[in-house]
C-alpha cells in the first residue's frame, strides 16, 4: 500500500491521523547505538481536522508494520506495530490544488 499525504490512517494502538509528511528509504537506528535499520518510513501526521503534530516512526510501507519493537517495554515476545488505511473523507483531492 502507497501512502499519500492526506490519507487518513490509524495504528493499532492510536489514531485516527491525517498524513501530512512522508520521509522514505530511512535507515536510522531504532534507539541510541543500536545497529543502522533497513529502509523505512517515517510519518508526521495530525489529528483529522489537522491540528496537532504527531510523528509515526520505523514502519515498513509495503507491508505497513513496524520494525520489531521488542524492545519496547521489556516485551517477551516479538511485537510489531501497525499501519491500517482508513476511508479517505474526500479531503485527499482538495489538498492536491
Ligand atoms: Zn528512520
Amino acid at each position: 500500500m502507497k501512502l499519500e499525504v492526506g490519507m487518513l490512517i490509524k495504528t493499532n494502538y492510536s489514531g485516527p491521523y491525517r498524513i501530512k509528511h512522508i520521509i522514505r528509504g530511512c535507515t536510522c537506528p531504532l534507539y541510541m547505538e543500536s545497529a543502522p535499520q533497513p529502509a523505512h518510513i517515517h510519518l508526521t501526521v495530525s489529528r483529522p481536522d489537522g491540528s496537532g503534530k504527531f510523528y509515526l516512526s520505523h514502519f515498513f510501507e509495503d507491508t505497513l508494520c513496524s520494525l520489531d519493537k521488542t524492545y519496547c517495554g521489556f516485551k517477551t515476545k516479538l511485537d510489531f506495530d501497525r499501519i491500517i488505511v482508513l476511508p479517505p473523507d474526500g479531503e485527499i483531492q482538495t489538498t492536491l490544488f
